[in-house]
């Protein structure tokens, strides 16, 4: 059995659901009053890939350095995706992705040299008063280099899984990237 370990960050302003969505991804559960902890906060899921491979993979949730908007080269550091989240009701989290996906960017590619595949998630679906149109998002998404973007609600648990697809990528080309492995 092979077994590959692939880093996913997930990154974006306070308060818009990035720490709700990393547990309701790896325990299927929705907390309404998470607490918000200091520093880096590690999430474990195990995916069978193949018959002979599982993937394991580690997510990096920013938990609390939100506010120094710039993160060290060291948390990017051999990542072979990302989260870039925004909150679908506060715009100015919208203008901050800018700022997230150049930083990614600026300091950290993949091996090949390539940027690290992100997607980009409209979270809070859910809630009525949005600030932020579909089509800015679609034109955004495209002009930055994300990979996809999708609107999301973790409280509804709408694209959960759907959404991270796109982000386990385990290696060998020869795999279909896009395909969802069975949870072990
Ligand atoms: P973080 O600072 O980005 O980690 O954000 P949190 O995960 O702590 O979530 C901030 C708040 O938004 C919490 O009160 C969550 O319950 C709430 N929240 C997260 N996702 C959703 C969602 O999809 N819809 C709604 N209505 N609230 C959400
Ligand atoms: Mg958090």
């Amino acid at each position: 059995m092979t077994e590959h370990l692939l880093k996913i960050l997930v990154i974006g302003d306070q308060n818009v659901g990035k720490t709700t969505f990393v547990h309701r991804y790896v325990s299927g559960q929705f907390n309404r009053d998470y607490r918000s902890t200091v520093g880096v906060d590690f999430s474990m899921k195990a995916l069978q890939w193949s018959d002979t491979e599982t993937v394991r993979l580690h997510l990096w949730d920013i938990a609390g350095q939100e506010r120094f908007i710039s993160m060290a080269r060291i948390y990017y550091k051999g990542a072979s995706g990302c989260v870039v989240m925004f909150d679908v009701t506060n715009s100015s989290s919208f203008l901050s992705c800018r700022h997230w996906k150049q930083d990614l960017d600026s300091k950290a590619t993949l091996p090949s040299g390539g940027a690290i595949p992100c997607i980009l998630l409209a979270n809070k679906c859910d809630l009525a008063d949005r600030s932020v149109s579909a089509e800015s998002i679609s034109r955004f998404c495209k002009a930055n280099g994300f990979v996809t973007w999708m609107e999301t609600s973790v409280k509804d648990n709408k694209n959960i899984t759907e959404a991270m697809r796109f982000v386990n990528n385990p290696g060998p080309p020869s795999h279909n990237y896009f395909l969802l492995p069975t949870e072990l």
